[in-house]
């Protein structure tokens, strides 16, 4: 699918596309954004595959204003202040997420917090509108290049791999949005972006505090804000024991009387990574002495889910 310019018609087949579980780039204020229906595991999966990211990062999640926001996650006086003062705008709050939201676990990458933001692109902003649905979005490039701020970046990044590129011009700031955790009792920046600190705390009245640990950096297992099954993971299970949960991939399975959940009986990567934080959600809360999972094969999406489940092994 070609660049097409961002009139409203084009506007409305890019909201029909998403509806149906396609993905779309599209121009922010802040830099393109790889879409997809946030309510939607598998569509959520086809942006993680586009990118071919090593790793679930959770992504943000675009929303029209606050109170859209508000039907995914709770709006702390904190977070509303900022989001009176700054949206829409390049600010995504990470926020609690509200369980039974209807937002995929793969969006956050199983964690219970959100980052939403509401962008003050026109383009942004009408597709919003059009297509009623919350809004995943990274930046339109492949893992570690840089982010996309003209229609024809996407392009030469992605290719044919989006349904539609909504070509509404350079991005005005050209750089990511500026990422806030309010969760607790600090503030704290995540990740430094187009609105400056500065202007944040001067909102606050108070400086904000250093990131916590996040998702970035540090080593397997250290990471505080994943999201880890209490019950123990063994990798690479061939042969299930007795007191195991079984997490399956494919369709040879083991023969095993205890609980199982397949990923994907197709073996369809895509298909796993949709499912894959639900699905450890589940088998973790059957009381199983340990959860074995079956070998996952390591190309495409495959990468990703194995770093997750040996993160999620190796939490000692
Ligand atoms: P990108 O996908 O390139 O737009 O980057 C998304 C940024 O949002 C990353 O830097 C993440 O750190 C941050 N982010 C998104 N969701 C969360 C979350 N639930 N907790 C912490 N950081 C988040
Ligand atoms: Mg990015």
């Amino acid at each position: 699918m070609p660049i097409l310019p961002a009139t409203p018609e084009a506007i409305r087949q890019a909201a029909q596309a998403l509806a149906r579980g396609d993905i779309v780039a599209f121009p922010t204020e802040t830099v393109y954004g790889l879409g997809a229906n946030a309510l939607d595991a598998r569509a959520v999966a086809k942006v993680f595959a586009a990118k071919e990211r090593p790793r679930f990062n959770p992504l943000i999640v675009h929303v029209p204003d606050l109170a859209a926001a508000e039907l995914y996650a709770v709006i702390t006086d904190t977070a509303r202040l900022l989001a009176e003062a700054f949206w829409p705008g390049p600010l995504s709050l990470v926020l609690q997420k509200r369980p039974a939201c209807g937002i995929a676990d793969l969006v956050s990458a199983g964690l219970d917090t959100i980052a939403l933001r509401a962008p003050a692109h026109p383009v942004a902003q009408a597709l919003l509108a059009e297509v009623k649905l919350p809004i995943a979005a990274p930046s339109a490039n492949r893992s570690g290049r840089v982010s996309p701020t003209t229609a024809a970046h996407v392009q030469a990044e992605l290719g044919e791999l989006p349904a539609m590129i909504l070509d509404g011009g350079p991005c005005p700031l050209g750089i990511e949005s500026t990422v806030v955790s309010v969760i607790g009792l600090e503030p704290g920046l995540l990740r430094p972006g187009a609105l400056p600190r500065e202007a944040i705390e001067l909102v606050l009245g108070r400086p904000l505090a250093r990131a916590k640990a996040n998702h970035r950096g540090a080593s397997p297992g250290q990471l505080a804000i994943h999201y880890a099954p209490a019950t123990p993971l063994r990798l690479n299970v061939t042969r299930p024991e007795a007191g195991d949960a079984l997490l399956a991939f494919g369709p040879d399975t083991p023969d095993f009387d205890g609980p199982t959940r397949n990923l994907s009986r197709q073996g369809d990567l895509n298909e796993a990574a949709a499912k894959l934080f639900a699905t450890l959600r589940e088998l973790d809360q059957m009381g199983a002495t340990a959860i074995a999972v079956m070998p996952i094969p390591a190309h495409g999406l495959g990468e990703a889910i194995n770093d997750r489940l040996q993160r999620a092994a190796n939490r000692g």
